[in-house]
């Protein structure tokens, strides 16, 4: 029986998990040149800082680009099939890949605008920021 993959969390990543279990959404802010960066890095992706804090993205944004997966490679989803992976740009700025969750996923479209959730998984440390459809 396939289980559902879960994210392997590391020591880069660790506080943006942590902040995901809160109902944050956090993304990494360079202390020398303030770029905004997701996915978690060692590094400033600008500068090459290694002077990286956390700030709590408001976690709303747009569809930025989506597709639809009607055959998961992981059998474990079948039965959230389709599933919305997309591509959504948060007001800050920087894009974050995500699935769109919700009823009314016929109404996804480019620009759209979402707003962040946080699914529960198999893992009670672990919950995935997902995008909900604000309107
Ligand atoms: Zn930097």
């Amino acid at each position: 029986m396939a289980e559902k993959s879960l994210p392997k969390i590391n020591k880069i990543d660790r506080p943006f998990w942590k902040g995901a279990l809160e109902g944050k959404l956090l993304i990494q802010r360079c202390r020398a040149c303030g770029k905004l960066q997701f996915f978690p890095r060692v590094v400033c992706t600008a500068c090459f800082s290694r002077e990286l804090d956390w700030a709590q993205a408001k976690g709303e944004g747009e569809v930025h680009s989506f597709s639809w997966v009607f055959v998961p490679r992981n059998p474990a989803f079948k039965e959230e099939a389709p599933i919305c992976y997309a591509n959504v740009v948060l007001d800050e700025g920087i894009i974050i890949e995500s699935r769109i969750v919700g009823t009314n996923l016929r109404a996804v479209k480019t620009g759209a605008r979402v707003r962040v959730a946080f699914q529960e998984t198999a893992d009670p440390q672990i919950r995935l920021p997902v995008f909900e459809l604000a309107n």
